[in-house]
């Protein structure tokens, strides 16, 4: 029985708040309802985990679908890897049961929370991105259900389906109600990978590592956005493959790794261990931070003279943000903002340093700076590109509103000027002009979408700031 409830919502990113109708343990019969029965000038914006950073899963004095209760797996097929979801089925729960029977979901975002609705709207990345593609490569079916009221089956061998399907996946929630998703999952040797960390002492290394095709599908480099001159952008490269090693594992440990750590570290309770880093969660102590991390990796590389490889579960190489649970809190009461450009490789190495550059003269140093390489693909509002992304993450204490929306800007411009893009799913500062610049199949998008939604029955608060 759906349950309705007006309530305060907000994103990861805790900077923007709306008040909103969320609408819970929906079925298809309620949704079609909701969608027909939609009141003049109101909306609906779907909503899965809900950790998309800001305005995207936000609607302001208007309603939220939330689909967290669509969790089953409806079919699955050991042999073959095809595997029929309902939306809000979490990427951990795939992983679960695919990698006990020797079955990959490619494109797993950092968090395993994150739902399949969820991953198909903002087409989302993962650390293989470079060498696999986005998520939308492996959906075979959508089930959607329109503002009409009515059900689309839209597959990926159609060719009548295709503009539909550019437009779906990557397309923010804005297009219809995703019901269901049928994927083929890709074979793997076990649950295993064989990681390492390789050392880059400034960007370029750390570029030319993320370019080398080298039989490292899996690959994020961590970089030190505030040291200076030939040291900046020091980190090293977290690289990974399949261990071929033919080892099942077990359940218990799987499961383990597929869910957020109740302590941070395994050992402090995450509410007081946040509230009491932040004082020290600025640039000062980080740029300490950095700089440690970075010596102790050199010393680890030294010991262990260049070849120091671990094994490991994949879901533990990839979810290092289990380890740090509700980290976000660490930025309260003002929150942060990531802005994640992506960088055209045709622009060159030396735009990504001159971003980094650019963000050092403006004292918008990352704290967490992540960079990955990506790959093109055929979405209309996809953030793939061959490229690399960097998430230029800033915490908003101190900050005044004008001056971040001014050095914002000034990123934005820069992104333009590269010919690139920056990421939707964590954005909350873009405006209209530079958005419809950057995505230069908007107005291919906005036609379908006036197509299939005529009245703008689905909304959100970024489609309205975006004039979608
Ligand atoms: C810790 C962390 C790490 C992350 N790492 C990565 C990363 O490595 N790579 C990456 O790409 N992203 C990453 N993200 C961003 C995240 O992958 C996306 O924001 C993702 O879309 C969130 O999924 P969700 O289930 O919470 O969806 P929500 O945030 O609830 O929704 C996201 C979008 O999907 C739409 N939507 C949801 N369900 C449906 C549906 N059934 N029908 C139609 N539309 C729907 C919503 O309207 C919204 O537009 C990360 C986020 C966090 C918090």
């Amino acid at each position: 029985m759906a349950t309705e409830i007006k309530e305060v919502v907000s994103g990861f990113s805790n900077t923007m708040k709306a008040k909103c109708r969320v609408v819970r343990k929906v079925d298809a019969a309620r949704v079609r309802r909701e969608l027909l029965e939609v009141e003049k000038s109101q909306s609906l914006c779907a909503r899965g985990s809900g950790i998309s950073y800001a305005d995207m899963i936000l609607n302001d004095q208007n309603s939220i679908l939330d689909f967290s209760n669509l969790d089953k797996i409806l079919e699955w097929d050991a042999l073959t890897g095809v595997i029929l979801l309902e939306t809000g089925v979490k990427i951990g729960t795939v992983l679960r049961l695919a990698h006990q029977h020797g079955w990959h979901l490619h494109c797993c975002p950092g968090s395993p929370d994150i739902t399949i609705g969820g991953a198909v709207s903002n087409n989302v990345h993962g650390k293989d991105s470079s060498s696999f593609g986005n998520f939308g490569k492996q959906v075979l079916e959508i089930k959607m259900l329109g503002t009409d009221g009515q059900e689309y089956f839209l597959r990926a061998d159609q060719p009548d389906d295709a503009a539909l399907l550019e437009a779906v996946i990557g397309g923010i929630g804005l297009i219809g109600i995703i019901m269901e998703v049928k994927l083929q999952l890709g074979r793997i040797p076990s649950p295993f990978v064989i990681a390492k960390n390789e050392i880059s002492p400034n960007i370029e290394a750390t570029l030319e590592n993320l370019d080398r095709d080298d039989g490292y599908p899996f690959k994020v480099a961590w970089c030190d956005a505030f040291a200076t001159g030939s040291s900046l952008g020091r980190g090293y490269v977290s690289m990974a493959c399949w261990d071929k090693c033919d080892e099942s594992v077990e359940l218990s440990r799987l499961s383990k790794s597929l869910h957020p750590s109740k302590r941070v570290l395994d050992l402090f309770p995450p509410k007081p261990f946040w509230y009491c880093g932040r004082p020290f969660f600025g640039a000062y102590a980080i740029k300490k931070l950095n700089s440690l991390m970075y010596a102790r990796a050199l010393v680890s590389d030294r010991l262990s003279k260049g070849s120091s490889s671990r094994r490991q579960l994949f879901s533990e190489f990839n979810f290092v943000h289990n380890k740090l649970p509700k980290m976000n809190d660490v930025y309260k009461p003002h929150g942060f903002i990531e802005i994640q450009p992506l960088i055209p490789r045709s622009a060159g190495h030396e735009a990504v340093r001159a971003l980094l550059d650019l963000c050092q003269k403006k004292g918008w140093q990352s704290l967490l700076c992540g960079i990955k390489r990506h790959s093109p693909d055929q979405y209309m509002l996809s953030y793939a590109d061959d490229g690399y992304s960097i998430g230029i993450d800033v915490a908003l204490r101190g900050r005044t509103k004008s001056d971040v929306v001014r050095i914002s800007n000034m990123i934005f411009d820069f992104v333009i000027e590269c010919k690139g893009r920056v990421y939707l799913a964590k954005d909350e500062l873009l405006p209209p002009g530079k958005f419809a610049q950057m995505y230069p199949r908007l107005s291919e998008f906005i036609t379908l979408k006036n197509h299939m939604d005529p009245g703008k029955v689905l909304m959100s608060d970024m489609g309205r700031r975006l004039k979608i």
